[in-house]
Protein backbone atom coordinates (compact mmCIF):
# COMPACT_ATOMS: atom_id res chain seq x y z
CA UNK A 1 0.00 0.00 0.00
CA UNK A 2 1.16 3.66 -0.91
CA UNK A 3 1.38 4.34 2.90
CA UNK A 4 4.62 2.00 3.21
CA UNK A 5 5.75 4.02 -0.07
CA UNK A 6 5.96 7.67 2.59
CA UNK A 7 8.89 7.92 4.84
CA UNK A 8 8.23 9.97 7.66
CA UNK A 9 10.80 12.09 9.62
CA UNK A 10 12.01 9.68 12.50
CA UNK A 11 13.40 12.72 14.44
CA UNK A 12 11.19 13.60 17.94
CA UNK A 13 8.69 16.15 17.68
CA UNK A 14 8.80 20.28 18.32
CA UNK A 15 6.93 23.45 18.56
CA UNK A 16 7.02 25.49 15.27
CA UNK A 17 5.16 28.69 16.10
CA UNK A 18 1.27 29.12 14.53
CA UNK A 19 1.71 29.70 11.24
CA UNK A 20 -0.39 32.49 10.81
CA UNK A 21 0.64 34.23 13.70
CA UNK A 22 2.70 37.30 12.15
CA UNK A 23 6.41 36.86 12.70
CA UNK A 24 9.61 37.32 11.18
CA UNK A 25 12.38 35.06 11.05
CA UNK A 26 14.65 37.67 12.58
CA UNK A 27 11.65 38.28 15.37
CA UNK A 28 11.74 34.37 15.74
CA UNK A 29 15.47 33.80 16.37
CA UNK A 30 15.74 36.52 18.95
CA UNK A 31 12.68 35.03 20.55
CA UNK A 32 14.32 31.76 20.82
CA UNK A 33 17.39 33.46 21.89
CA UNK A 34 15.63 35.05 25.12
CA UNK A 35 15.97 31.63 26.34
CA UNK A 36 19.73 31.58 26.07
CA UNK A 37 21.81 31.61 29.45
CA UNK A 38 24.15 33.80 27.86
CA UNK A 39 22.55 36.56 27.14
CA UNK A 40 25.27 38.82 26.13
CA UNK A 41 27.71 36.81 24.80
CA UNK A 42 29.82 37.71 22.46
CA UNK A 43 27.76 37.55 18.03
CA UNK A 44 30.74 37.81 15.51
CA UNK A 45 34.47 37.77 15.45
CA UNK A 46 36.46 38.53 12.69
CA UNK A 47 39.54 36.42 12.93
CA UNK A 48 41.46 38.46 10.90
CA UNK A 49 41.47 42.20 12.97
CA UNK A 50 40.18 40.16 16.45
CA UNK A 51 37.13 42.44 16.00
CA UNK A 52 34.29 41.03 18.24
CA UNK A 53 30.71 42.31 18.17
CA UNK A 54 28.96 41.52 21.47
CA UNK A 55 24.98 40.32 21.22
CA UNK A 56 24.04 43.30 22.79
CA UNK A 57 25.41 45.41 19.81
CA UNK A 58 25.03 43.13 17.32
CA UNK A 59 21.00 43.79 18.38
CA UNK A 60 21.99 47.96 18.37
CA UNK A 61 23.35 47.61 14.86
CA UNK A 62 20.71 46.21 13.27
CA UNK A 63 18.04 48.64 15.00
CA UNK A 64 19.98 51.46 13.51
CA UNK A 65 20.78 49.85 10.16
CA UNK A 66 16.79 48.94 10.00
CA UNK A 67 15.79 52.76 10.89
CA UNK A 68 18.04 54.17 8.61
CA UNK A 69 17.02 51.84 5.43
CA UNK A 70 13.76 52.40 6.14
CA UNK A 71 13.56 56.19 7.40
CA UNK A 72 16.72 57.45 4.90
CA UNK A 73 16.81 55.34 1.99
CA UNK A 74 12.85 54.66 2.38
CA UNK A 75 13.09 50.81 1.94
CA UNK A 76 9.64 49.01 2.65
CA UNK A 77 8.36 45.60 3.11
CA UNK A 78 7.85 43.63 -0.04
CA UNK A 79 11.09 45.49 -1.64
CA UNK A 80 14.00 43.37 -2.91
CA UNK A 81 17.76 44.21 -2.25
CA UNK A 82 20.33 42.86 -4.22
CA UNK A 83 23.36 41.66 -2.32
CA UNK A 84 27.09 40.80 -2.99
CA UNK A 85 28.26 39.82 0.26
CA UNK A 86 31.92 39.22 1.26
CA UNK A 87 32.06 36.97 4.35
CA UNK A 88 32.03 39.76 7.24
CA UNK A 89 30.74 40.08 10.15
CA UNK A 90 28.77 42.89 8.71
CA UNK A 91 26.71 40.87 6.60
CA UNK A 92 24.33 39.21 9.27
CA UNK A 93 24.10 42.84 10.39
CA UNK A 94 22.74 43.75 7.23
CA UNK A 95 20.67 40.76 6.94
CA UNK A 96 19.15 40.76 10.18
CA UNK A 97 18.26 44.29 9.14
CA UNK A 98 16.81 44.03 5.82
CA UNK A 99 14.60 40.59 6.67
CA UNK A 100 13.01 42.75 9.76
CA UNK A 101 12.06 45.64 7.97
CA UNK A 102 9.99 42.42 5.81
CA UNK A 103 12.89 43.35 2.62
CA UNK A 104 13.82 40.35 0.52
CA UNK A 105 17.13 40.14 0.64
CA UNK A 106 18.48 38.41 -2.74
CA UNK A 107 22.11 37.34 -2.73
CA UNK A 108 24.08 36.80 -5.37
CA UNK A 109 28.45 35.24 -5.90
CA UNK A 110 30.49 38.34 -5.37
CA UNK A 111 32.62 37.05 -8.26
CA UNK A 112 29.73 36.65 -10.67
CA UNK A 113 30.91 38.40 -13.71
CA UNK A 114 28.38 41.67 -15.04
CA UNK A 115 26.76 39.91 -17.12
CA UNK A 116 25.94 37.17 -14.98
CA UNK A 117 24.94 39.58 -12.56
CA UNK A 118 22.72 41.45 -14.57
CA UNK A 119 20.73 38.30 -15.12
CA UNK A 120 20.16 37.58 -12.04
CA UNK A 121 19.01 41.58 -11.41
CA UNK A 122 16.45 40.59 -14.17
CA UNK A 123 15.16 37.81 -12.35
CA UNK A 124 14.66 39.64 -8.64
CA UNK A 125 14.17 42.59 -9.81
CA UNK A 126 15.68 44.80 -6.74
CA UNK A 127 15.45 48.74 -5.66
CA UNK A 128 18.63 48.45 -4.53
CA UNK A 129 22.17 46.64 -3.97
CA UNK A 130 24.41 46.40 -1.80
CA UNK A 131 28.16 45.01 -2.39
CA UNK A 132 31.67 45.76 -1.45
CA UNK A 133 33.61 48.63 -2.97
CA UNK A 134 35.67 46.01 -4.95
CA UNK A 135 32.32 44.25 -6.34
CA UNK A 136 29.94 47.35 -7.15
CA UNK A 137 31.26 48.47 -10.04
CA UNK A 138 29.75 45.50 -11.96
CA UNK A 139 26.18 46.55 -11.17
CA UNK A 140 24.23 47.29 -13.83
CA UNK A 141 23.79 51.23 -13.90
CA UNK A 142 20.22 51.44 -12.77
CA UNK A 143 21.37 49.93 -9.58
CA UNK A 144 25.16 51.26 -9.10
CA UNK A 145 24.65 54.61 -8.30
CA UNK A 146 22.70 54.30 -4.81
CA UNK A 147 24.30 50.69 -4.43
CA UNK A 148 25.20 51.27 -0.39
CA UNK A 149 28.79 49.93 0.08
CA UNK A 150 28.76 47.72 2.98
CA UNK A 151 33.06 48.20 3.54
CA UNK A 152 32.90 51.46 3.83
CA UNK A 153 32.87 53.77 6.89
CA UNK A 154 29.15 54.92 5.88
CA UNK A 155 27.99 51.88 6.25
CA UNK A 156 29.82 51.54 9.42
CA UNK A 157 28.18 55.33 10.93
CA UNK A 158 24.81 53.51 9.29
CA UNK A 159 24.91 51.11 12.01
CA UNK A 160 26.17 53.64 14.77
CA UNK A 161 23.61 56.34 14.78
CA UNK A 162 20.55 56.10 16.56
CA UNK A 163 19.17 58.91 15.06
CA UNK A 164 16.25 56.93 13.20
CA UNK A 165 13.90 55.18 15.07
CA UNK A 166 11.99 51.97 13.40
CA UNK A 167 8.64 52.51 12.78
CA UNK A 168 7.45 48.55 13.52
CA UNK A 169 6.68 46.39 9.98
CA UNK A 170 4.29 43.00 10.60
CA UNK A 171 5.64 40.37 8.86
CA UNK A 172 4.04 37.14 7.86
CA UNK A 173 5.24 34.29 7.83
CA UNK A 174 3.71 33.62 4.45
CA UNK A 175 6.31 37.10 2.91
CA UNK A 176 8.90 36.08 1.25
CA UNK A 177 12.65 36.60 2.94
CA UNK A 178 15.07 35.65 0.24
CA UNK A 179 15.27 35.38 -3.29
CA UNK A 180 18.10 32.82 -3.67
CA UNK A 181 19.55 31.70 -7.29
CA UNK A 182 19.51 28.42 -8.40
CA UNK A 183 19.39 25.89 -11.71
CA UNK A 184 17.48 23.22 -9.92
CA UNK A 185 17.04 20.55 -12.40
CA UNK A 186 16.99 22.42 -15.73
CA UNK A 187 19.77 23.94 -17.21
CA UNK A 188 18.89 28.09 -16.51
CA UNK A 189 19.07 30.26 -13.16
CA UNK A 190 16.38 30.35 -11.51
CA UNK A 191 15.33 32.54 -8.59
CA UNK A 192 14.03 30.61 -5.96
CA UNK A 193 11.72 32.38 -3.45
CA UNK A 194 11.85 31.32 0.50
CA UNK A 195 9.67 32.38 3.07
CA UNK A 196 10.14 33.85 6.56
CA UNK A 197 8.26 30.39 7.04
CA UNK A 198 10.74 28.48 5.55
CA UNK A 199 13.42 29.89 7.36
CA UNK A 200 11.50 29.72 11.05
CA UNK A 201 11.38 25.95 10.57
CA UNK A 202 14.86 25.33 9.43
CA UNK A 203 15.74 27.35 12.80
CA UNK A 204 13.20 25.33 14.75
CA UNK A 205 14.96 21.88 13.15
CA UNK A 206 18.41 23.45 14.51
CA UNK A 207 17.36 24.09 18.35
CA UNK A 208 15.28 20.72 18.22
CA UNK A 209 19.62 19.23 17.40
CA UNK A 210 20.85 21.20 20.26
CA UNK A 211 22.14 20.26 23.10
CA UNK A 212 22.78 21.69 26.38
CA UNK A 213 26.01 22.91 26.74
CA UNK A 214 28.57 24.87 30.01
CA UNK A 215 29.21 27.65 27.37
CA UNK A 216 28.33 29.09 23.44
CA UNK A 217 29.34 27.36 21.03
CA UNK A 218 32.09 28.56 18.67
CA UNK A 219 31.20 28.48 14.82
CA UNK A 220 34.09 28.75 12.33
CA UNK A 221 32.34 30.10 9.99
CA UNK A 222 33.72 29.64 6.34
CA UNK A 223 30.35 28.86 3.90
CA UNK A 224 29.48 31.34 1.34
CA UNK A 225 26.64 33.83 2.69
CA UNK A 226 25.29 34.47 -0.86
CA UNK A 227 24.92 30.33 -0.18
CA UNK A 228 21.99 28.75 1.32
CA UNK A 229 24.10 26.91 3.99
CA UNK A 230 25.03 30.55 4.80
CA UNK A 231 22.44 32.04 5.00
CA UNK A 232 20.65 30.30 6.87
CA UNK A 233 23.89 29.51 9.27
CA UNK A 234 23.57 33.21 9.59
CA UNK A 235 20.21 32.60 11.47
CA UNK A 236 20.58 29.57 13.31
CA UNK A 237 23.50 31.02 14.97
CA UNK A 238 21.66 34.07 16.61
CA UNK A 239 18.81 31.66 17.55
CA UNK A 240 21.02 29.10 19.17
CA UNK A 241 23.45 32.09 20.53
CA UNK A 242 26.48 31.20 19.07
CA UNK A 243 29.50 32.99 18.23
CA UNK A 244 30.14 33.09 14.48
CA UNK A 245 34.09 33.38 13.88
CA UNK A 246 33.64 34.67 10.48
CA UNK A 247 36.38 34.10 7.68
CA UNK A 248 36.46 35.09 4.10
CA UNK A 249 38.08 31.87 2.85
CA UNK A 250 38.76 28.59 3.14
CA UNK A 251 42.09 28.49 3.71
CA UNK A 252 43.19 25.30 5.57
CA UNK A 253 46.35 26.64 7.54
CA UNK A 254 44.03 29.92 8.66
CA UNK A 255 41.27 27.56 9.75
CA UNK A 256 43.76 25.23 11.74
CA UNK A 257 44.89 29.09 13.22
CA UNK A 258 41.49 29.90 13.95
CA UNK A 259 40.38 26.69 15.59
CA UNK A 260 43.26 27.40 18.66
CA UNK A 261 43.13 31.20 18.54
CA UNK A 262 39.02 31.15 19.30
CA UNK A 263 39.08 28.00 21.05
CA UNK A 264 36.28 26.86 17.93
CA UNK A 265 34.11 24.27 18.84
CA UNK A 266 32.19 23.89 15.36
CA UNK A 267 33.06 23.89 11.76
CA UNK A 268 31.10 23.88 8.76
CA UNK A 269 32.44 22.59 6.20
CA UNK A 270 32.15 21.41 2.14
CA UNK A 271 33.56 18.44 1.05
CA UNK A 272 36.74 19.86 -0.44
CA UNK A 273 37.72 21.09 2.83
CA UNK A 274 37.28 17.97 4.16
CA UNK A 275 39.09 15.84 1.05
CA UNK A 276 42.10 18.87 2.16
CA UNK A 277 42.38 18.18 5.35
CA UNK A 278 42.46 14.36 5.22
CA UNK A 279 45.06 14.39 2.09
CA UNK A 280 48.20 16.37 3.57
CA UNK A 281 50.13 14.46 6.18
CA UNK A 282 51.49 16.24 8.69
CA UNK A 283 49.27 19.20 8.46
CA UNK A 284 47.87 19.61 11.85
CA UNK A 285 50.32 18.98 13.59
CA UNK A 286 51.68 22.07 16.19
CA UNK A 287 47.98 23.39 15.96
CA UNK A 288 45.97 22.40 19.44
CA UNK A 289 42.59 21.42 17.63
CA UNK A 290 41.47 20.05 21.49
CA UNK A 291 38.25 22.65 21.50
CA UNK A 292 36.82 21.07 17.94
CA UNK A 293 33.58 18.87 19.04
CA UNK A 294 32.09 18.59 15.36
CA UNK A 295 32.54 19.10 12.12
CA UNK A 296 29.30 19.36 9.57
CA UNK A 297 29.64 18.53 5.92
CA UNK A 298 26.99 19.53 3.07
CA UNK A 299 26.27 20.58 -0.23
CA UNK A 300 28.19 18.50 -2.40
CA UNK A 301 28.75 14.50 -1.84
CA UNK A 302 31.37 12.76 0.07
CA UNK A 303 32.63 9.55 0.11
CA UNK A 304 32.94 7.13 2.20
CA UNK A 305 36.54 6.62 2.28
CA UNK A 306 36.93 10.64 3.19
CA UNK A 307 34.67 10.36 6.28
CA UNK A 308 36.31 7.27 7.28
CA UNK A 309 39.90 9.09 7.01
CA UNK A 310 38.37 12.14 8.88
CA UNK A 311 36.96 10.04 11.54
CA UNK A 312 40.18 8.09 12.26
CA UNK A 313 42.37 11.55 12.00
CA UNK A 314 39.88 13.43 14.54
CA UNK A 315 38.81 10.78 16.77
CA UNK A 316 37.21 13.22 19.00
CA UNK A 317 35.14 15.29 16.54
CA UNK A 318 31.60 14.06 15.99
CA UNK A 319 31.36 14.09 12.31
CA UNK A 320 27.46 15.51 10.69
CA UNK A 321 27.10 14.67 6.90
CA UNK A 322 24.22 17.21 5.76
CA UNK A 323 22.09 17.21 2.68
CA UNK A 324 20.15 19.73 1.40
CA UNK A 325 19.01 22.57 -1.32
CA UNK A 326 18.75 26.00 -2.22
CA UNK A 327 14.71 24.76 -2.73
CA UNK A 328 14.81 23.02 0.22
CA UNK A 329 15.78 26.19 2.36
CA UNK A 330 19.32 23.96 3.05
CA UNK A 331 18.79 20.67 5.03
CA UNK A 332 16.81 17.83 3.76
CA UNK A 333 18.49 15.40 6.34
CA UNK A 334 21.50 14.98 8.57
CA UNK A 335 23.52 12.42 10.86
CA UNK A 336 23.10 12.73 14.35
CA UNK A 337 25.49 12.07 16.69
CA UNK A 338 28.57 9.02 16.30
CA UNK A 339 26.76 5.95 15.76
CA UNK A 340 24.36 8.23 13.19
CA UNK A 341 28.01 8.98 11.23
CA UNK A 342 28.98 5.49 11.22
CA UNK A 343 26.33 5.06 8.39
CA UNK A 344 28.76 5.23 5.95
CA UNK A 345 27.95 7.01 2.65
CA UNK A 346 24.27 8.24 4.27
CA UNK A 347 23.36 12.32 4.11
CA UNK A 348 21.69 10.95 7.68
CA UNK A 349 17.71 10.59 8.65
CA UNK A 350 15.25 13.17 7.16
CA UNK A 351 15.02 16.39 9.36
CA UNK A 352 11.82 17.47 11.49
CA UNK A 353 8.82 17.59 9.69
CA UNK A 354 9.26 16.41 6.69
CA UNK A 355 8.21 13.56 4.65
CA UNK A 356 9.74 11.71 1.58
CA UNK A 357 9.19 9.53 -1.31
CA UNK A 358 11.82 7.88 -3.91
CA UNK A 359 9.33 7.92 -7.01
CA UNK A 360 10.59 5.83 -10.15
CA UNK A 361 12.00 8.09 -12.74
CA UNK A 362 10.42 5.94 -15.22
CA UNK A 363 6.87 4.96 -13.63
CA UNK A 364 6.21 7.89 -11.49
CA UNK A 365 5.93 4.95 -8.58
CA UNK A 366 6.38 5.57 -5.17
CA UNK A 367 8.99 2.92 -4.29
CA UNK A 368 9.78 0.83 -0.76
CA UNK A 369 13.09 0.83 1.24
CA UNK A 370 16.41 0.23 -0.71
CA UNK A 371 14.98 1.11 -4.31
CA UNK A 372 16.54 3.66 -5.92
CA UNK A 373 14.83 6.55 -7.75
CA UNK A 374 14.12 10.39 -7.44
CA UNK A 375 13.68 12.08 -3.82
CA UNK A 376 10.44 13.64 -3.72
CA UNK A 377 9.80 15.55 -0.42
CA UNK A 378 7.61 17.36 1.33
CA UNK A 379 7.02 19.96 4.43
CA UNK A 380 7.74 23.51 5.75
CA UNK A 381 11.26 24.03 4.16
CA UNK A 382 9.80 23.25 0.66
CA UNK A 383 10.16 26.92 -1.31
CA UNK A 384 7.22 29.14 -2.37
CA UNK A 385 8.37 28.59 -6.06
CA UNK A 386 10.66 29.36 -8.59
CA UNK A 387 10.19 33.85 -9.38
CA UNK A 388 8.21 34.54 -12.52
CA UNK A 389 8.76 31.16 -13.71
CA UNK A 390 5.01 29.10 -13.61
CA UNK A 391 6.66 26.33 -16.07
CA UNK A 392 10.03 25.74 -14.05
CA UNK A 393 7.91 26.35 -11.10
CA UNK A 394 5.33 23.53 -12.24
CA UNK A 395 7.65 20.74 -13.11
CA UNK A 396 9.23 21.20 -9.93
CA UNK A 397 6.68 21.68 -7.46
CA UNK A 398 4.07 18.86 -7.67
CA UNK A 399 0.39 17.67 -5.96
CA UNK A 400 -0.30 18.03 -2.67
CA UNK A 401 3.03 19.90 -1.10
CA UNK A 402 5.35 17.59 -2.92
CA UNK A 403 8.84 18.83 -4.25
CA UNK A 404 11.05 17.29 -6.83
CA UNK A 405 14.79 17.11 -5.77
CA UNK A 406 16.11 15.83 -9.11
CA UNK A 407 18.48 13.76 -6.89
CA UNK A 408 18.60 10.17 -7.57
CA UNK A 409 18.59 8.07 -3.56
CA UNK A 410 17.59 5.65 -1.74
CA UNK A 411 16.30 5.13 1.91
CA UNK A 412 16.69 2.79 4.10
CA UNK A 413 14.78 0.63 6.38
CA UNK A 414 15.91 3.11 9.09
CA UNK A 415 15.19 5.86 7.41
CA UNK A 416 18.86 6.66 6.48
CA UNK A 417 18.93 8.88 2.93
CA UNK A 418 21.67 7.91 0.49
CA UNK A 419 22.47 10.07 -2.24
CA UNK A 420 23.44 7.95 -5.20
CA UNK A 421 23.59 10.45 -8.33
CA UNK A 422 21.93 13.82 -9.66
CA UNK A 423 19.18 13.20 -12.16
CA UNK A 424 19.23 16.77 -12.38
CA UNK A 425 21.75 18.75 -15.30
CA UNK A 426 23.76 20.47 -12.27
CA UNK A 427 27.77 20.45 -12.24
CA UNK A 428 28.83 21.27 -8.27
CA UNK A 429 32.05 22.72 -8.23
CA UNK A 430 33.59 22.52 -5.05
CA UNK A 431 30.56 23.08 -3.39
CA UNK A 432 29.40 25.72 -6.32
CA UNK A 433 26.49 25.29 -8.44
CA UNK A 434 27.30 24.93 -12.49
CA UNK A 435 24.65 25.00 -14.78
CA UNK A 436 25.76 22.86 -18.00
CA UNK A 437 23.75 24.48 -19.97
CA UNK A 438 24.71 28.00 -19.53
CA UNK A 439 28.21 27.10 -20.56
CA UNK A 440 26.78 25.13 -23.47
CA UNK A 441 25.05 28.21 -24.55
CA UNK A 442 28.33 30.17 -24.11
CA UNK A 443 30.46 27.61 -26.39
CA UNK A 444 27.82 27.59 -29.15
CA UNK A 445 28.23 31.22 -29.43
CA UNK A 446 31.41 30.92 -30.65
CA UNK A 447 31.26 30.81 -34.30
CA UNK A 448 34.47 28.07 -34.94
CA UNK A 449 32.16 25.59 -32.65
CA UNK A 450 29.35 23.79 -34.39
CA UNK A 451 27.83 21.86 -31.04
CA UNK A 452 28.95 21.56 -27.23
CA UNK A 453 27.64 19.67 -24.74
CA UNK A 454 28.88 20.07 -20.92
CA UNK A 455 29.37 17.15 -18.25
CA UNK A 456 30.55 17.28 -14.73
CA UNK A 457 33.90 15.42 -14.60
CA UNK A 458 35.28 13.79 -11.37
CA UNK A 459 37.75 15.72 -9.63
CA UNK A 460 39.82 14.90 -6.47
CA UNK A 461 40.14 18.55 -5.03
CA UNK A 462 36.68 19.82 -6.24
CA UNK A 463 34.65 16.88 -6.28
CA UNK A 464 33.97 17.99 -10.27
CA UNK A 465 34.85 19.95 -12.58
CA UNK A 466 32.99 21.27 -15.60
CA UNK A 467 34.36 19.62 -19.32
CA UNK A 468 33.14 20.68 -22.60
CA UNK A 469 32.64 17.72 -25.47
CA UNK A 470 33.07 20.07 -28.81
CA UNK A 471 32.41 19.91 -32.31
CA UNK A 472 34.54 21.73 -34.26
CA UNK A 473 33.03 23.62 -36.87
CA UNK A 474 33.55 22.58 -40.62
CA UNK A 475 34.98 25.18 -42.86
CA UNK A 476 35.55 23.06 -46.00
CA UNK A 477 34.16 19.80 -47.45
CA UNK A 478 37.66 18.15 -46.11
CA UNK A 479 38.48 20.50 -42.96
CA UNK A 480 37.37 21.19 -39.57
CA UNK A 481 38.39 24.70 -37.67
CA UNK A 482 41.70 24.17 -35.82
CA UNK A 483 40.36 26.02 -32.62
CA UNK A 484 42.18 23.73 -30.13
CA UNK A 485 41.57 23.36 -26.19
CA UNK A 486 43.47 26.16 -24.20
CA UNK A 487 41.34 28.67 -26.55
CA UNK A 488 37.67 27.20 -26.05
CA UNK A 489 38.82 27.01 -21.83
CA UNK A 490 40.32 31.00 -22.65
CA UNK A 491 36.89 32.10 -24.49
CA UNK A 492 34.86 30.64 -21.75
CA UNK A 493 36.59 31.90 -19.04
CA UNK A 494 36.63 34.96 -19.63
CA UNK A 495 32.69 35.33 -19.54
CA UNK A 496 31.86 33.64 -16.42
CA UNK A 497 33.08 33.69 -12.72
CA UNK A 498 35.85 31.48 -11.99
CA UNK A 499 34.27 28.90 -10.37
CA UNK A 500 32.38 28.18 -13.78
CA UNK A 501 35.30 27.83 -16.04
CA UNK A 502 35.91 24.66 -18.02
CA UNK A 503 38.71 22.56 -17.20
CA UNK A 504 38.80 19.86 -19.66
CA UNK A 505 37.39 19.61 -23.10
CA UNK A 506 37.88 17.10 -25.62
CA UNK A 507 36.72 17.01 -29.37
CA UNK A 508 34.22 14.79 -30.95
CA UNK A 509 32.21 14.41 -34.08
CA UNK A 510 28.87 14.70 -32.94
CA UNK A 511 27.18 15.14 -29.77
CA UNK A 512 24.08 12.20 -29.13
CA UNK A 513 20.72 13.74 -28.59
CA UNK A 514 17.04 12.55 -28.20
CA UNK A 515 14.63 12.95 -30.93
CA UNK A 516 13.34 15.90 -29.04
CA UNK A 517 17.08 17.72 -29.31
CA UNK A 518 17.97 17.34 -25.76
CA UNK A 519 21.73 16.23 -25.07
CA UNK A 520 21.77 12.47 -24.15
CA UNK A 521 23.97 13.85 -20.92
CA UNK A 522 24.14 10.47 -19.00
CA UNK A 523 24.77 8.21 -22.02
CA UNK A 524 27.13 10.75 -22.70
CA UNK A 525 28.89 10.53 -19.68
CA UNK A 526 29.24 7.00 -19.80
CA UNK A 527 30.57 6.83 -23.47
CA UNK A 528 33.06 9.44 -22.76
CA UNK A 529 34.41 8.34 -19.25
CA UNK A 530 33.29 4.64 -19.10
CA UNK A 531 35.49 4.77 -15.92
CA UNK A 532 33.67 6.42 -14.03
CA UNK A 533 30.53 3.87 -14.26
P1 LIG B 1 22.43 23.81 -3.71
O1 LIG B 1 21.05 24.27 -4.03
O2 LIG B 1 23.50 24.66 -4.30
O3 LIG B 1 22.62 23.59 -2.25
O4 LIG B 1 22.61 22.39 -4.43
C1 LIG B 1 21.79 21.31 -4.07
C2 LIG B 1 22.30 20.03 -4.65
O5 LIG B 1 23.62 19.74 -4.15
C3 LIG B 1 21.50 18.82 -4.25
O6 LIG B 1 20.33 18.67 -5.02
C4 LIG B 1 22.50 17.69 -4.46
O7 LIG B 1 22.58 17.34 -5.82
C5 LIG B 1 23.80 18.33 -4.03
N1 LIG B 1 24.09 18.02 -2.61
C6 LIG B 1 23.94 18.80 -1.53
N2 LIG B 1 24.33 18.17 -0.39
C7 LIG B 1 24.71 16.93 -0.75
C8 LIG B 1 25.19 15.77 -0.05
N3 LIG B 1 25.40 15.76 1.27
N4 LIG B 1 25.46 14.67 -0.78
C9 LIG B 1 25.27 14.64 -2.11
N5 LIG B 1 24.84 15.68 -2.84
C10 LIG B 1 24.55 16.82 -2.17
Amino acid sequence: NSLTKTFHSLRPPLNLPQEDTPLSVTEYAFSLRANSPWLDSVALINPVTAQRIFYSDFIRKTNHLAGYLQKVTKLSKNDVAFVLPPNSIQVPILYFSLLSLGVVVSPANPVSTESEISRLVQLSKPVIAFATSSAAHKLPDTLKHQAILIDSPEFESMTMSSKYEIDRVTVSQSDLAAIMFSSGTTGKVKGVMLTHRNFAAQVAIACSFWQQRDSPAVMLYTMPYFHIFGFFYCLRSVALSEVAVVMERSELKKMLRAVEEFRITHAALTPPVVVAAISQDGLTEGYDLSSLEGVVCGSAPLGKDSIAAFMARFPKVVFVQAYGLTESTAGISRTEGPEESKHWGSSGRLSWGLEAKIVDPETGDALPPRKHGELWITGPVVMKGYIGDVKATGETLLKDGWMRTGDLCYIDEDGFVFVVDRLKELIKYKGFQVAPAELEQLLLSHPEIADAAVVPYPDEEAGEVPMAFVVRQVQSQTKRSPINEAEIMNFVAKQVAPYKKIRRVEFVNSIPKSPAGKILRKDFIKIALPSRL
